[in-house]
């Protein structure tokens, strides 16, 4: 089949061939909409700044979506890191749907597709599709961060990659109400905002910034993972992709910028490994545990961890052992609590269809 990708889509039964206007419609709703609302809001900032009440608001709205998709989409619901009691299992993919990134099950098939064949052909979103150098480099960019929503002729189908979310009553209720999700993405900024100030121009301020503003730079934070964290900074890890970790993006995405370390062991509750790597997504995952309201929690492994260190990018020294008053294990950030999970030990009919076993 004719594809725009550098590398042929595969047809094989893990995708299924998209219509033109679905591919339209990603084309208007995730590349040209967001792109317009990131441009009038530098527009309006510019000329009018923007007021006190709609940066919180627009910051509340930013925090719920990105920890939505980093601990409910990501982490809980495609790579099953921790289970959690039901309602808030439902708040959190509730939360994921609110940054308007598609019903969760879609979400999921891409992604279980883009662990299985990161960085080769298959991957839905790899910045190395057209090439390595100069100007395909720069397309390949482009493409990992929205260009895939159109042009791929192909997206993944939801039976091959996700048939535990379908089978998930809450999940296939929250798929169905994702157009009512969509209107409570704008709609809550809005309310707030006009109860907040009691008018009509404080609820469309706030449905400007704390809405539509925000999805907007909510999605690109988010696809920068794809892109930026797949092409420049830092491989502490030895895996098969070209995954990274990438500080300012793992500080936008509450944890996800250290994407090296999750490609090297996807089902990892933590992303950010390593001494002085934040990951606020794992620290709200800890404070459900604590809650007792999450559990299962697959923390990282130490040995897994020493393992997979990538010799050149470890510190200067011959052995874990070896650093001077840090006994192996310590150096990277500390591990919540005494239940780190041994992922060796965590069943292979366990673990989700994510294409773990065959990126390792
Ligand atoms: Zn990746
Ligand atoms: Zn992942």
């Amino acid at each position: 089949m004719s594809s725009p990708l550098g590398w042929a889509e595969p047809e094989t039964a893990e995708t299924i061939a998209v219509s033109s206007v679905r591919r339209h419609a990603y084309l208007i709703l995730l590349v040209v909409l967001p792109l317009l609302a990131l441009a009038a809001g530098a527009c309006v900032a510019w000329g009018r700044g923007i007021g006190p009440r709609d940066v919180v608001i627009a910051a509340a709205m930013y925090a719920i979506s990105i920890f939505g998709i980093s601990v409910g989409y990501h982490r809980l619901l495609t790579h099953r890191s921790f289970k959690c009691r039901r309602a808030l299992r439902i708040a959190l993919a509730l939360a994921g749907g609110l940054a308007l990134e598609g019903p969760v099950s879609l979400w999921a098939a891409e992604h279980r597709r883009h662990h299985k064949y990161a960085d080769r052909p298959g991957d839905p979103h790899s910045p190395w599709a057209y090439g390595e150098t100069g100007l395909a480099a720069v397309k390949g960019l482009l493409h990992a961060q929205v260009g895939w929503f159109y042009s791929a002729r192909r997206r993944s189908d939801r039976r091959h990659w996700v048939p535990d979310l379908l089978a998930d009553r809450d999940i296939r209720m929250l798929d169905a109400a994702y157009p009512a999700t969509v209107v409570m993405s704008m709609a809550l900024p809005a309310a707030v905002g006009g109860l907040w100030s009691m008018s009509w121009a404080g609820m469309w301020t706030a449905l400007f910034w704390g809405g539509l503003v925000r999805y907007a730079v909510v999605h690109h934070v988010t696809w920068s993972v794809n892109s930026i964290a797949h092409s420049f900074g830092g491989r502490a890890f030895d895996t098969r992709d070209r995954s990274t970790n990438v500080r300012w993006v793992a500080l936008l995405t509450f944890g996800e910028g250290w994407h090296n370390w999750h490609h090297a062991d996807p089902t990892c509750a933590r992303h950010g490994v390593l001494a002085g790597q934040l990951d606020p997504s794992a620290r709200l995952i800890r404070c459900f545990e604590q809650a007792g309201w999450a559990y299962d929690v697959r923390w990282p492994d130490p040995r897994r961890l020493a393992d997979r260190l990538n010799a050149e990018s470890a510190p200067p020294r011959k052995s874990l052992s070896d650093a001077p008053g840090r006994p192996a294990g310590t150096w990277f950030a500390s591990l919540p609590g005494d239940r780190r999970q041994q992922a060796e030990k965590v069943p292979d009919h366990d673990r989700p269809d994510d294409g773990a076993g065959d990126n390792r």
